[in-house]
């Protein structure tokens, strides 16, 4: 039987062939669009829209071990990702990235993945991963926040990058022959079910390898808890948002891996979180309602190759 989606832990397993977990590593660095005073994205909270990591006053190297000891031993893991998570991990000097990189470079380390903005994309840097990757033979991927497709959201959200910005980082990192991970938010208080499809369209044809979903949690002190508790923006409800979920995976390409469906949110320091549920009961519920009605990954996915012409071929 077809699964619902293409599960990310699948996808790793049948890539190594064996179990891969991802060891995050939080480095001590910032956000271009938090600089000098401005608050940056308007959810963007003290760790950088991350908050499960350990301390950046370690080594990447003790992360990695520290990590490694604790999940390899939970999850009889042998081989992993290092991921870079906080933040934006590409915005440091060019020999600073270099060394940090080379220093996750370890010998049971499968793959590099790198969280990073559109707008934090350069070729020095993609040049430094591409030299890893030849000679460690280590996989390469590039986490990207896009969060939507509509452009209006971005600056509603002051994302600080527009679409065009993603259209052009994404196509780099697909010229390097990296893997690209596309980071999507489908309850920003602005968008619609619209939104939602054409996020889903825009990463399949940009051959995006990876979608991360999250939904929005509002952190207290950011712009958006000011927003929200001023009244000027709404949340949809549990139920809209599954349903944005659905939707989103029927048009996504089934090629795409899906890392999340539906992020952790913090329980602690936060006015609203995931509806007051935990996660994997939101994401059991969606899943019970694809089975319910037949709806899978890819089920609308039939867009594309010149959809007009179809009939004369
Ligand atoms: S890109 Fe990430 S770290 Fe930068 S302001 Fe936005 S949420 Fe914060």
């Amino acid at each position: 039987m077809l699964d619902l989606y293409n599960r990310y832990a699948r996808h790793l397993q049948v890539r190594y062939g064996q179990r891969v977990y991802k060891l995050p590593v939080h480095l001590p660095v910032s956000c271009p669009n938090r600089r000098e005073g401005a608050f940056g994205c308007t959810y963007c909270g003290a760790n950088g829209a991350g908050f499960e990591h350990e301390s950046g006053t370690f080594s990447v190297a003790q992360q990695l071990e520290s990590n490694k000891n604790r999940i390899g031993k939970r999850y009889k893991a042998k081989k992993f990702i290092a991921y870079f998570q906080s933040f934006t991990n590409t915005f440091m000097p060019l020999e600073e990235f270099r060394s940090v990189m080379y220093e996750a470079a370890l010998e049971d380390i499968v793959e590099i993945a790198v969280s990073t903005r559109p707008d934090c994309i350069r070729i020095e840097y993609l040049d430094i991963l591409q030299e890893i990757k030849a000679e460690k033979g280590i996989e390469i991927t590039i986490e990207l926040g896009l969060q939507t497709a509509n452009y209006h959201s971005l600056i509603h959200v002051n994302r600080g990058h527009t679409l065009a910005e993603y259209i052009e980082a994404a196509m780099l990192v697909k010229q390097y022959g990296f893997q690209l991970c596309t980071h999507l938010i489908l309850n920003l208080p602005w968008d619609d079910e619209l939104d939602v499809i054409e996020s889903a369209k825009l990463v399949s044809v940009m051959k995006s390898d990876y979608v991360k979903l999250h939904a929005l949690y509002i952190e207290k002190g950011t712009e958006l808890a000011r927003q929200y508790q001023e009244g000027s923006i709404s949340l949809c409800t549990v139920e809209e948002y599954q349903e944005r979920v659905i939707l989103f995976l029927e048009y996504l390409s089934p090629d795409i891996a899906i890392q999340r469906i539906l992020g952790r949110a913090p329980e602690e320091n936060t006015l609203f979180a995931n509806w007051g549920q935990s996660w994997w009961k939101i994401r059991d519920e969606i899943e019970a309602k694809m089975q319910e009605r037949g709806s899978y990954q890819g089920k609308q996915f039939h867009y594309l190759g010149g959809k007009g012409v179809r009939e004369f071929f």
